[in-house]
């Protein structure tokens, strides 16, 4: 399992360092584990990282020293992080580390993730803060920003995996065979994205079946796959880390009218959506493509979803493709822009019937966009 260069992450923290001053911190307590791992190559479900302008602390508890020590002194480690174990709380232990810094006048306020927090954390940071001058400041996506736009170590790996769940969708279409149950056919897909060398996959596979198509999150239960129905599959994979996500549709037997004419709406927005990628285009255009492609093949009303959403440490993170919110969505007015990583999965749901999604993950470059999936976008006809 590789990781991130230390020269990397020193540049990511250096970028960090560089938010502060705009949103008023001089420190930044990072809490989520996402953010902890971008910043540390840390993986442990549980860790925090203190940056300040000159140090970085990552916090953990016993059950990580080892790995953590590993990681900060061993081969290919980041040796400009310092460690704090966890004695008693990480809250505690956090305290202790703040006490620590040198909080000179107007340099006393600690920015904390505010999505990122349980309240109780808070309020035992915010009494434990009192008799000291440092003041909790809530900031929000200061590192979610940075980790939109991948950088070169995170753009090998995802087109790594990129190619990886593109072999394990073409796989997954070959072996689909009437009599099989949804679930026979998800452990199927999971072994054989372990196989291809992922971590784990993404998220829980889904596999539907028939009318289960009409349901955009289905779970893969004891329905069995037969001839005539539509299978919908999507999966992903993380590999060292980071996340792709696929989606592709099988038909058991010749498709009928109506699946045809989903597959055509869905396949004509997937292009739309493509065709207006470039850096510099706001992303709810992306999504505003795909919604109009789909409106005038008649089945607006049936696209029940956002476009797309970016990838990386997790397999939802920025950018959002999608509607705007409300009428000043600052998410929706995103820019793109080079290294950005997210896919583009329009799709119809007519309930009780059937639906239709396909799913692609992509790179915006200079000049438009890199796909990272590869496979046929055709109806496939088994
Ligand atoms: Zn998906
Ligand atoms: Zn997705």
């Amino acid at each position: 399992m590789s990781s991130a260069p230390a020269t990397r992450i020193r540049d990511r923290i250096a970028a960090l360092r560089e938010r502060f001053d705009p949103v008023g911190i001089s420190a930044l307590l990072v809490t989520h584990p996402a953010n902890v791992f971008y910043l540390s190559n840390f993986r442990g479900s549980a860790g925090m990282l203190l940056v300040t302008d000159t140090r970085a602390t990552l916090v953990v508890d016993a059950r990580y020293a080892t790995a953590a020590a590993v990681l900060l002194d061993g081969p290919g480690g980041c040796p400009g992080l310092d460690l704090a174990l966890v004695e008693s709380s990480y809250e505690q232990t956090i305290v202790a580390c703040v006490g620590q810094l040198d909080w000179s006048p107007g340099v006393d306020r600690l920015g904390i993730e505010v999505t990122h927090m349980t309240v109780a954390q808070h309020e035992w940071l915010t009494q434990a803060l009192t008799a000291s001058s440092v003041t909790l400041r809530p900031t929000s996506d200061l590192v979610e920003e940075a980790r939109s736009v991948k950088d070169p170590d995170e753009l090998s790996i995802l087109r790594d995996a990129g190619r990886r769940i593109s072999s394990v969708m073409a796989e997954a279409l070959q072996g689909l065979r009437p009599g099989r149950s949804e679930r026979e056919v998800a452990a199927d897909i999971d072994r054989t994205i372990v196989r291809a060398g992922f971590d784990r996959p993404a998220f829980e596979t889904i596999v539907a079946a028939g009318s289960n198509t009409a349901l955009p999150h289905a779970r893969p239960g004891r329905r069995v796959l037969e001839p005539g129905h539509l299978v919908l599959l999507d999966f992903g994979g993380a590999l060292d880390g980071y996340c792709v996500d696929l989606t592709r549709v099988a038909s058991l037997g010749p498709p009928d009218d109506d699946a045809r004419a989903w597959h055509a709406a869905v396949r004509s927005a997937h292009a739309a959506a493509l065709a207006v990628v470039r850096p510099g285009v706001a992303a709810v255009e992306v999504d505003t493509a795909a919604r109009r492609a789909i409106t005038e093949r008649g089945f607006g009303h049936a696209f029940t979803h956002g476009t797309g959403h970016g990838l990386g440490i997790e397999v939802h993170e920025a950018p959002r493709i999608g509607k705007r919110r409300e009428p000043s969505d600052a998410l929706a007015d995103v820019p793109l822009r080079v290294g950005m990583v997210f896919t583009v999965e329009p799709g119809v749901y007519l309930p009780s019937c059937g639906g239709i999604r396909l799913e692609d993950d992509l790179l915006v470059t200079e000049t438009g966009y890199e796909l990272l999936t590869d496979v046929p976008l055709d109806l496939h006809v088994v």
